[in-house]
C-alpha cells in the first residue's frame, strides 16, 4: 500500500507550507524514508488562526444536534476506512496492526460519544431572590482551540481532543506529530468528508516550538490542549498563563502496579504484560513500577518473565507480531541508557535488554528486578518496553513508593481484598486507578492525571467541560 505525503489543511484546503518546506518520514521497522510532511510557516499559521476565528462563529451557532450528525458521519467514515488507516499508522509508527485497528476504532468511538454528549451540555436556572428576576447559567464554547498531539497514539490523541472540542462548538487547529503525520491527517479527512464547515478543523505541522509559541500568543486562540512530556507541558502552560488562556494538560506517567499476595498471580502477570508492552511501552498510562508482595514475589516474577519472553517482536505489518519497534531512535537510545544505568546500580536483568535485528528501532521486551529509587529509570518516565519489579512487605511501603514520584497518571492493583482495594483508592496519588483489570481510556470515562501528570480530562463528561465557559445571565423584567 502506498504511503502518501501529508499536507497542511488550512482554511478548507490541503496545501503545502508557503515556503514549500517538508520534513521526511521514516518507517521505524525498516529505517526507510517513506514520505514527507509539509511544514507550516508563521504566515500559514496566521491564515489558519483567522479561518478558525471565522469558523468558530459558524460552528458555535450550528445546533448541537447537527454538530452531532457531522461527528457521527465522520465516525462512520473512519470505520469504513479502518483497515487502510490502520495500515498507514503501522507503517509510520510501528505498532502492530491489531493495535492500530483498535486505535482507529477508538477514534470512531470518541466521535460517536461526543456526538451524543454535545446534546446534553445543559445549563441551569437558579431561583431568584426577587420577583420578576430570572437567573440562569449557560455553558458556551470557549473559542478557537490550538491542540498539540504526540506520536505514540498519533490518531487517537487527535480524535480525543477534536471530539469534545467540536461537540462543545469550538473550532480547532491541530498540530499533530511531525514524525507520524499521515494517520492524524486521516482523522481530519473523515471530518472534512463528513461535511464539517470550512475552518472548523485545520491541521498544521512544522517546528513545534515555533507553532506553539505563535498560536498560544495569537489573539484568536482561546484554549490550549497538549498531550506529551511534563517539561513541554510546563513550558506550554507557562506560555498560556502569560496570555491567561485555558489549558488541558495530559502529560507523562510512571504507573505503579501493586500486586498483593491474595491476587491471582498468573492472571495478574498476564494482564500486566499485555498492558506493559502495548505500543512497545510508549504509553503514558502503562503499568511501569511493579510492586509485588514479597510472599508472591518470585512466583510473580517467574510468571511475568515467562509471558514477556513469549512475545513475538517484529514488523507491525506481520500478522504474528505482538510488539513492534520503538517509534523513533531517541527512545531506543534512552532504552539502552536506562538498562545500563539500572544494571550498574544493582538491578537484575531477568530478560531482554538488547536491541534486535539489523534494521529498525527494535528493542527486546525487558524485565528488571530488584530495582530501587537510585536508578534513573525509576525516576524518569521510561516510555519504552522496560518493566521494573520490586518487592514489599507492608502496603504502606508500596503506597509510599507509588507516591514518591511527581507523576500521578494511572495506577493498577491486583487483590481479592476489598479492604486493600479501598486502601489504595484512598491513598494512591493517581488520576485513574484500575483494580484487577486494565480498564482505562474509554470515551465515557475520564482520562487524566494529578500532580505533574497534568490536569483536565480527555474522556467522559469532564472532557467537554474543558472546552466550555460558564456564564451567568440575570434578567429583570420591566
Ligand atoms: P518531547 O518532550 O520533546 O516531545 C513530546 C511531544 O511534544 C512530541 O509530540 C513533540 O512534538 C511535542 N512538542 C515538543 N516540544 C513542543 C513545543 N514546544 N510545542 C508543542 N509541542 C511540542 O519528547 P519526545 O522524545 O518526543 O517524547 C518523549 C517523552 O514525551 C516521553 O518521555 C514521554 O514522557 C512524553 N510523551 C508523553 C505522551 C503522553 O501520552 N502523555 C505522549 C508522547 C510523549
Amino acid at each position: 500500500m502506498k504511503y502518501e505525503n501529508t499536507l497542511l489543511f488550512i482554511d478548507g484546503e490541503w496545501c503545502s507550507g508557503s515556503e514549500k518546506q517538508t520534513i521526511p518520514i521514516f518507517n521505524p521497522a525498516t529505517d526507510e524514508e517513506i514520505g514527507h510532511v509539509a511544514k507550516a510557516t508563521v504566515a500559514d499559521l496566521d491564515r489558519a488562526a483567522a479561518s478558525a476565528e471565522k469558523a468558530f462563529h459558524v460552528w458555535r451557532r450550528t445546533p448541537a444536534v447537527e454538530r452531532g450528525v457531522t461527528l457521527r458521519k465522520a465516525a462512520g467514515l473512519l470505520r469504513d476506512r479502518l483497515e487502510s488507516i490502520a495500515h498507514v499508522l503501522t507503517l509510520e509508527q510501528g505498532k502492530p496492526l491489531l493495535e492500530a485497528r483498535a486505535e482507529i476504532a477508538s477514534c470512531a468511538d470518541a466521535f460517536e460519544w461526543a456526538a451524543e454528549e454535545g446534546r446534553r451540555l445543559y445549563g441551569r436556572v437558579i431561583p431568584s431572590r426577587a420577583a420578576g428576576v430570572a437567573q440562569y447559567v449557560v455553558r458556551a464554547p470557549v473559542g478557537p482551540v490550538a491542540a498539540f498531539t504526540p506520536w505514540n497514539f498519533p490518531a487517537s490523541q487527535v480524535a480525543k481532543k477534536l471530539a469534545p472540542a467540536l461537540a462543545a462548538g469550538c473550532s480547532v487547529i491541530v498540530k499533530a506529530s511531525e514524525e507520524v503525520p499521515r494517520s492524524a491527517a486521516a482523522i481530519i479527512t473523515s471530518l472534512v468528508d463528513a461535511g464539517i464547515p470550512t475552518g472548523v478543523v485545520q491541521l498544521a505541522y512544522g517546528t513545534p516550538d515555533e507553532i506553539s509559541r505563535h498560536l498560544i500568543a495569537h489573539p484568536a486562540i482561546r484554549k490550549i490542549s497538549f498531550t506529551g512530556s511534563v517539561p513541554v507541558g510546563k513550558h506550554l502552560a507557562a506560555l498560556s498563563g502569560e496570555q491567561m488562556k485555558r489549558t488541558t494538560m495530559e502529560l507523562g506517567g510512571h504507573g505503579p502496579a501493586i500486586v498483593f499476595k491474595d491476587a491471582d498471580i498468573s492472571s495478574a502477570a498476564a494482564l500486566l504484560v499485555s498492558g506493559k508492552y502495548r505500543n512497545a511501552g510508549q504509553t503514558c498510562a502503562a503499568p511501569t513500577r511493579f510492586m509485588v508482595h514479597n510472599d508472591v514475589y518470585h512466583e510473580f516474577v517467574a510468571a511475568f518473565v515467562e509471558k514477556t519472553q513469549s512475545l513475538v517482536v517484529g514488523n507491525g505489518l506481520d500478522a504474528t507480531t505482538q510488539m513492534g519497534p520503538l517509534a523513533n531512535e531517541r527512545r531506543g537510545k534512552l532504552f539502552d541508557q536506562f538498562v545500563d544505568d539500572a544494571r550498574q546500580r544493582g538491578a537484575k536483568l531477568m530478560c531482554g535488554g538488547e536491541s534486535l535485528f539489523t534494521r529498525g528501532t527494535f528493542r527486546q521486551p525487558t524485565v528488571l528486578a530488584n530495582v530501587d529509587p537510585s536508578m534513573r529509570v525509576m525516576n524518569d518516565e521510561p516510555f519504552c518496553p522496560i518493566a521494573l519489579i520490586s518487592g514489599f512487605d507492608n502496603p504502606n511501603e508500596a503506597v509510599a513508593e507509588a507516591n514518591r514520584l511527581p507523576f500521578g497518571l494511572a495506577g493498577y492493583a491486583f487483590t481479592e481484598s476489598s479492604a486493600n482495594a479501598q486502601f489504595l483508592a484512598e491513598n494512591l496519588e493517581v488520576g485513574m486507578l484500575s483494580i484487577n483489570h486494565l480498564g482505562l481510556a474509554l470515551p465515557e470515562t475520564p482520562f487524566g492525571g494529578v500532580k505533574e501528570s497534568g490536569y483536565g480530562s480527555e474522556g467522559g463528561l469532564e472532557s467537554t467541560e474543558g472546552y466550555l465557559n460558564t456564564r451567568f445571565i440575570t434578567n429583570k423584567a420591566y
